[in-house]
């Protein structure tokens, strides 16, 4: 199956409760052979009305931090954990997350990114479990996740959280800052990928 095909099948998902208001489904846009891959953690009004990811005031900011290392959008691939609105933006439940989570897995099975990028903490949560957001932004965790495979992933704060937290903005800059360096040393060193320990279900930090 391509990515294609399967953002084909997304559009016609009726698999949980959020198909019932949505107006586009929002699988995801971007290289479908991405280096890196940011996932956030659901659509919001304006990515509703266009089908496309980070679209809004978060994904503008999302946009001029890419640019600032370096990346257009067109180089990465943006997604969300869950792949239709949650009314009113409220957090997706947990059966909401659980019926779209084969999207997401499948996604990342057909880009195998080098790096994986979490948006803030629903997006980290599933990835970097029994963490918080404020100590383990910036850092990179190497894990192996059942039908995903060998995986990097980097937590930082949602674009959103610095439009309400200014104070964020600077955290997130400077975890920014982080990705080049971690990305040059990835490509590197992809054997570090295969010394995951297959075994374990806890996330590792990559240094
Ligand atoms: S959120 Fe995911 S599982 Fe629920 S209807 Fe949309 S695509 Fe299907």
């Amino acid at each position: 199956m391509t990515l294609e095909e399967l953002h084909q099948g997304i559009s016609t998902c009726e698999k949980c409760g959020l198909s019932k208001e949505r107006n586009k489904t929002v699988p995801g846009d971007g290289d479908p052979h991405a280096d890196i891959v940011f996932i956030g953690e659901g659509p919001g009004r304006n990515e509703d009305q266009q089908g496309l990811p980070f679209v809004g005031a978060a994904g503008k900011l999302l946009s001029e931090l890419m640019v600032g290392i370096g990346l257009e959008r067109k180089d990465a691939f943006i997604a969300n954990v869950v792949k239709c609105r949650p009314p009113g933006n409220r957090d997706p439940l947990p059966e909401e997350v659980e019926a779209c989570w084969p999207y997401l897995e499948q996604q990342l099975k057909l880009i195998d990114p080098l790096l994986v990028v979490t948006l803030g903490r629903h997006s980290m949560n599933r990835f970097v479990p029994n963490k918080s957001i404020s100590e383990a932004h910036g850092q990179a965790f190497r894990r192996e996740i059942p039908n995903m495979g060998k995986l990097v992933f980097f937590p930082i704060y949602h674009p959103a959280a610095a439009l309400y937290r200014p104070q964020l903005k600077d955290e997130i800059v400077a975890d920014f800052s982080k990705v080049p360096k971690l990305l040059a040393k990835i490509k590197q060193d992809k054997e570090m990928r295969a010394e995951v320990d297959s075994q374990s279900t806890q996330p590792k930090l990559f240094t």
